[in-house]
């Protein structure tokens, strides 16, 4: 949507009409023949509504002259489309080597390309993703080039092969810098290249421009910077995602890479998700006051492999543990979904989960805060809920 600026002056001048002696304002312009016109709110109230679903939006900038215009079956919505970037010749590449975990593009995903660009923008250099899964989805992130990695890499615990592309990527593309997540995996793979190139890497950057790079150590007692590196690893929340950017995630192609496997054996191992520290859960089930059917509240944790918490009302009454508390005077998770059951959503709660990328919400009540804060609600009975949703999964198993 266009918004038209205003000129109070311009506008007032238009309005202006001589009535004998006297000058008179009129809400319309007089030159639209407005003179006289009584008002109409209705229309004024048509001409500015944009949007009618699902919530009725108004722009009370639009000139409400503009009422006759309106189509039949509300106004079409000008969707602003964002200008595609193209980076034809860059000048020099920035490689940004990312996780894609489970085929999801990751918040910290998003930040090490936006770090690339910050490297790549000044210059007129080009950022190429490394990861599997196709470039299109990168484009929003301010990917100029995408090598696409081998599919079969998405769950496999494959940093020596990911090492192993990324040295060949070096040698054929010959990147400038070459960026990866400080994660367990991104980690890794920045570490095994390290030493199989012999550059050195510098890990764990909270602070980046295109001069410094700078993180701190020693519990925060020491802050080491230095000119961008070759190889470096970007903490978490060290650059924002870029916002508003469409960039081509052009193919590129991935070169042979010889691969010998060294590790004789991985394999991922069951783990008990009740087991894993709360803060490193990736699927949260959460119980609040609402719930009273602890036994479906359990039963359902075990069948969707959910680590299990509550609010602190729910682990001052015994029902959970301590260490399973959420929030301001608990725990911070940082889980890529939260299915809360019968809980209000208080701001102490609501701290403990700033972090989460999916919310899905059970409450009786459509006005609580946690449905406000839910990406999907669901306004009825937990005690109705649980089973119907453990039924659900266990049907669809054994189909
Ligand atoms: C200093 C301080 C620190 C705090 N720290 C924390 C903290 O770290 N973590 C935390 O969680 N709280 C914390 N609290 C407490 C917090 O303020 C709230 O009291 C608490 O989070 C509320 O828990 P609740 O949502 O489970 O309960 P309630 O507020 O009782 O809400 C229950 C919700 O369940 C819904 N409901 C009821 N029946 C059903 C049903 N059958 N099916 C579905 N929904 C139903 C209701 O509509 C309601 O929204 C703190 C408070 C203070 C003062």
């Amino acid at each position: 949507m266009t918004r038209r600026r205003v000129d109070p002056r311009a506008d007032r001048a238009a309005r202006t009409v001589q009535v004998g002696n006297r000058p008179r304002i009129l809400r319309t312009p007089a030159a639209e023949g407005a003179a006289g016109r009584r008002r109409d709110p209705r229309a004024e109230r048509r001409a500015a509504l944009v949007r009618s679903q699902p919530r009725p939006r108004f722009d009370w900038s639009r000139d409400p002259a503009a009422a006759g215009e309106m189509p039949a079956g509300g106004p079409a919505v000008a969707i602003r489309e964002i200008p595609l970037t193209i980076v034809a010749a860059p000048a020099f590449l920035v490689l940004a080597v990312l996780d894609r975990p489970a085929g999801e593009i990751s918040d910290h995903d998003r930040q090490v390309v936006a770090a690339a660009r910050v490297l790549a923008d000044t210059g007129g250099g080009g950022v190429v993703t490394v990861a599997t899964g196709p470039g299109e989805a990168l484009s929003d992130t301010g990917s100029d080039r995408h090598v696409a990695l081998p599919d079969a890499w998405t769950d496999a615990y494959s940093p020596e092969a990911r090492a192993d592309a990324v040295a060949a990527l070096m040698d054929g593309l010959k990147p400038r810098h070459v960026l990866f997540p400080e994660t367990a995996e991104g980690g890794e793979v920045a570490r095994r290249v390290a030493a199989a190139t012999g550059e050195r890497l510098f890990a764990g950057v909270q602070v980046l421009s295109r001069e410094r790079a700078a993180r701190q150590a020693r519990g925060g007692s020491l802050e080491m910077s230095r000119a961008p590196t070759r190889l470096m690893t970007l903490a978490a929340d060290a650059v924002p995602p870029l916002e508003g950017v469409r960039h081509e995630a052009r193919p590129l192609e991935l070169p042979a890479v010889g691969t010998t496997p060294r590790l004789s054996n991985a394999r991922r191992l069951p783990v008990d998700p009740d087991a894993l520290p709360l803060a490193e859960a990736d699927f949260v089930l959460s119980a609040g006051n609402g719930v009273t059917d602890w036994a479906a509240f359990a039963e359902l944790g075990e069948v969707l492999g959910a680590t299990r918490a509550g609010t602190r009302v729910v682990c001052d009454a015994g029902h959970l543990p301590r260490n399973r508390q959420v929030g301001a005077s608990g725990t911070v998770v940082t889980a890529r979904c939260y299915l809360a059951f019968g809980i209000a959503g208080a701001p102490q709660h609501l701290q403990g989960i700033t972090a989460v990328r999916r919310v899905i919400a059970v409450n009786t009540d459509l006005h609580a805060e946690m449905i406000k804060r839910a990406d999907l609600a669901v306004v009825a009975d937990a005690q109705q809920v649980m089973p119907a949703l453990i039924r659900y999964i266990r049907e669809r198993r054994n189909a």
